[in-house]
């Protein structure tokens, strides 16, 4: 069996085509385009490329971004004062602080400065929370894990009944997307470092998740003949051949999954472009709300 690819990129592209006709709408209609801030504490260079990508997207889909750069040196309070001013600016509908945080500062503290109407990253513990419980709707659905159900859903995956095993636990990928699996009736398996029989747990998902950050760990004969594999992990590994020296691998082994699954996304070209798509969706739903009100 040769696994279909899930194509990201395609998807993802369809995703922002929309979103752009959702605001040439808006702005035809005489509101202001949605606008989304991003706030970057420090100079982490991978953080650099990822706020650099999201303002380029808003760009082309005619959403108004705002760059705010702030020190390594920042204090939380400073960062959290820009937040409240960001919070009661009109122009702003969504606001993105670039994780991770520089080491001190708390993350946590950070987000729930972060007004609900705008947690377009959905991270605000109040949209987690409401993620968590049965009928409740959280305002805005975290992208990355979104984009992930999305990949699915597109690709015609069932996902009711479906054994779904999700690897990684973290609050921005696995746990989220856990709870929308939840919610999309799967039956739900956790996995995380202290995992007994990972192995055995990977074989039985009709629908594999792999959010770790462990370059290529999820081997071809760890997957159920026909799965669904989903992977989000992006992991640098050396590669003299390579013009940067570097080359991105997700987290599952591609080659030999692509003997075993039957439905598979690359890395790059799979999550990554839909954690960006699911942002604008999001930003442009959060200026809608705010116009209606
Ligand atoms: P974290 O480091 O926060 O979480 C990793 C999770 O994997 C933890 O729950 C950890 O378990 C678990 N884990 C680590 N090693 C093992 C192991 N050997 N066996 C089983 N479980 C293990 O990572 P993130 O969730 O932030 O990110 C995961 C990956 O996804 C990264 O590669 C990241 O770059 C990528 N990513 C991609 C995005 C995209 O848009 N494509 C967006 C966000 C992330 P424990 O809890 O026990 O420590």
């Amino acid at each position: 069996m040769t696994a279909k690819k899930i194509d990201g990129r395609a998807i993802a592209k369809d995703i922002r085509e929309a979103v752009k006709a959702d605001v040439a709408a808006m702005v035809a209609e005489g509101y202001n385009p949605p606008g989304l801030a991003t706030v970057l504490v420090g100079e982490d260079p991978a953080s650099q490329v990822y706020v650099r990508m999201k303002h380029k997207a808003c760009e082309e889909a005619g959403i108004k971004s705002f760059q705010h750069k702030l020190p390594a040196t920042s204090t939380q309070e400073e960062v959290e004062i820009l937040v409240k001013e960001l919070n009661a600016d009109p122009e702003v509908h969504g606001i993105l602080v670039q994780l991770p945080l520089p080491d001190g500062m708390d993350d946590e503290q950070v987000l729930n400065a972060i007004s609900i109407e705008k947690d377009v990253d959905g991270f605000h513990p109040l949209n987690i929370g409401r993620l968590a419980q049965k009928g409740r709707e959280p305002r805005f659905v975290p992208c990355t894990p979104n984009g992930c159900i999305h990949l699915l859903k597109t690709s015609g995956i069932e996902l009711e009944g479906a054994n779904a095993v999700v690897l990684g636990r973290s609050n921005i990928v696995g746990m989220p997307v856990a709870l929308l699996l939840v919610e999309e009736n799967a039956t739900v398996t956790i996995c995380h470092s202290r995992t007994r029989d990972l192995e055995a747990k990977c074989r039985e998902a009709d629908v594999l998740i792999a959010a770790v950050g462990r370059p290529e760990m999820v081997r071809g004969d760890w997957i159920k003949p026909g799965a669904a594999v989903i992977d989000v992990g992006v992991n640098r590994v050396d590669d003299e051949t390579a013009k940067r020296g570097y080359r991105l691998v997700g987290d599952v082994a591609y080659e030999e999954a692509q003997q075993v699954a039957g439905h598979l996304t690359p890395v790059p070209g799979g999550v990554g472009p839909m954690t960006i798509a699911m942002l604008l969706r999001n930003t442009v739903r959060s200026a809608k709300v705010a116009y209606s009100e």
